[in-house]
């Protein structure tokens, strides 16, 4: 329907209290409204016109979901809408399908939208966040692993907390931000280990991702098997390191 929507989520370690909100369309910042779910303590997950009543109510902005588009998505957009109207619909070329023509994962012009934090604090608490426009092309009404507990986003002082991104149905068969951050306790190479895990999970689906996480121990580590993914992190006091990571 070409209408951009969000899926946000916030976890907090300590309590494992979590927020989140699902296919949200005009909510103008959804990880604040992700953020208000879990603050109001009594829900975990708001959908469709409830979630955007609960964000009239603490007073969030509902804006014209238009805002959303960058003239590089809009124009990708409207390129697969063009080739859907000559072509047909063809399942093994959209996004959300993972196989070999799966060009969300594959072209920086339909990725890069996603969002994600992870923090611990020096007395070892920790927080998960995840925000994304999800994949292009998808059905209306699909829901990512972005607002799934434990699958993109997920946060346990005892485990770490861990945010994901890329093929979200991947993310959500394998629950894989729970499981990975349960694998990676005590893994000597915890890098290479979210590697492992990601490579694992993907070769199930066939589709691509990346996460990223601070262990209990507070080793902060990255991985994807998709073509990029940017990542900075920071010390209290300490530098500010970035990395962009391209094939
Ligand atoms: N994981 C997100 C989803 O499937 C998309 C992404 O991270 O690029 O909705």
């Amino acid at each position: 329907d070409g209408l951009p929507a969000h899926d946000a989520a916030v976890m907090r370690g300590h309590d494992q209290a979590y927020g989140a909100v699902a296919a949200v369309v005009g909510v103008a910042r959804p990880i604040d409204l992700a953020r208000s779910v879990l603050e109001d303590g009594r829900h975990c997950l708001l959908v469709g016109p409830g979630a955007l009543r609960f964000a009239r109510r603490v007073g969030h902005p509902i804006v014209d979901p238009s805002v959303f588009w960058t003239d590089r998505s809009r124009s990708a957009w409207r390129a697969r809408k063009a080739h859907i109207e000559a072509h047909g619909w063809d399942d093994a070329r959209q996004p959300w399908n993972p196989g070999e023509a799966s060009p969300a994962v594959e072209s920086p012009a339909t990725t890069g939208n996603t969002v994600g934090a992870v923090v611990r604090t020096a007395d070892g608490r920790t927080a998960a966040a995840t925000s994304t426009g999800g994949l292009m092309m998808r059905y209306a009404g699909r829901v990512g692993d972005t607002s799934v507990a434990g699958a993109g986003t997920y946060a346990r002082d005892d485990l770490g907390a861990m945010s994901a991104t890329g093929h979200g149905e991947t993310m959500m068969r394998t629950v894989f931000a729970f499981a990975a951050l349960t694998e990676l306790a005590g893994a000597p190479d915890a890098t290479a280990g979210l590697r492992a895990q990601l490579d694992r999970a993907t070769g199930l689906t066939g589709g691509r991702g990346g996460a990223i996480a601070i262990l209990a121990d507070g080793r902060v580590i990255h991985a994807r098997n998709t073509r990029a993914m940017g990542t900075a992190w920071q010390t209290e006091g300490g530098p500010l390191h970035t990395a962009f990571l391209p094939d």
